[in-house]
């Protein structure tokens, strides 16, 4: 680390303890904090429509992305979404009291262009914070492991691919690894916010893992080089929830 980043990285550091800890203090609904009490990890079926409080802090997962980026993207990007879907459900009478918002992106063809790309941003993006941890374990094990060696050969198979799948969408999207509907592993990838809930999606599926590869996502950091961007996330995957959603499906 050269000097001249001294006082940038003391800036950005102090900075990141004083928002962690305001996005820490927001309000925990009920449901949540249930399963928060459990790991802090909340499932597919789980989430809310407003956006949660981080389970670290925007400094934490450095080894993979910068603190100011992770910033930026939950304070500015990702509650953007949420204001708009929270939006789009007054004007367009969903009733978020009876109505999951997985189960809502399952009919979103019936919804306005505004309920879909912030419905699928906000579930996409409680979705990834869910999946990242600063303490990964690298790579999964039991049912979830032997799973992936049998639909893609080995997990360095598996990681090829899915990084394949990040990097060859055009423009803004997302790269998956789903479970389709005869309960094998799928990759692939969808574009803007759209997700593998959708009525709308080619790629359908319950998703386990989901990778933003939108620019806003690695830009400062890692600039053009998408790729780079994508070989050090998987040092911050959280093993343990993607296993515990893959052990929903089965
Ligand atoms: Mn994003």
């Amino acid at each position: 680390m050269s000097t001249k980043n001294t006082s940038r990285r003391t800036f950005i550091a102090d900075a990141a303890k004083t928002t962690a800890a305001v996005a820490l203090s927001a309000t925990v609904i009920p449901a949540l904090a249930k399963i928060t009490n459990e790991k802090s990890s909340y499932l597919v079926k789980n989430i809310p429509y407003s956006q949660q409080p981080l389970p670290y802090g925007y400094k934490d997962l450095e080894v993979a992305i910068d603190a100011m980026t992770m910033e930026i993207h939950h304070t500015k990007h990702a509650a953007a979404y949420a204001k708009n879907l929270n939006e789009a459900v007054v004007a367009e009478k969903v009733d978020i009291s009876s109505v999951s918002l997985e189960s809502l992106l399952g009919k979103i063809s019936k919804y306005s262009p505004k309920l879909r790309n912030n419905g699928g941003g906000h579930f996409n993006h409680e979705f990834f914070w869910q999946s990242m941890t600063p303490k990964s374990s690298l790579k999964p094990e039991g049912k979830l492991l032997a799973q992936i060696e049998k639909d893609f050969g080995s997990f360095d198979a598996f990681k090829t691919k899915f990084a394949d799948a990040g990097k060859t969408r055009f423009g803004s999207g997302w790269a998956w690894l789903v479970v389709s509907s005869d309960k094998k592993l799928v990759i692939g990838s969808t574009p803007n916010q759209d997700n593998p809930l959708m009525d709308v999606s080619e790629l359908k599926g319950t998703p386990l893992l989901g990778l933003d590869v939108w620019e806003h996502a690695y830009y400062l950091r890692y600039q053009n080089k998408r790729p780079d961007y994508i070989t050090a996330w998987w040092s911050v995957v959280n093993w343990d929830v993607v296993t515990k959603r893959f052990e929903e499906t089965i």
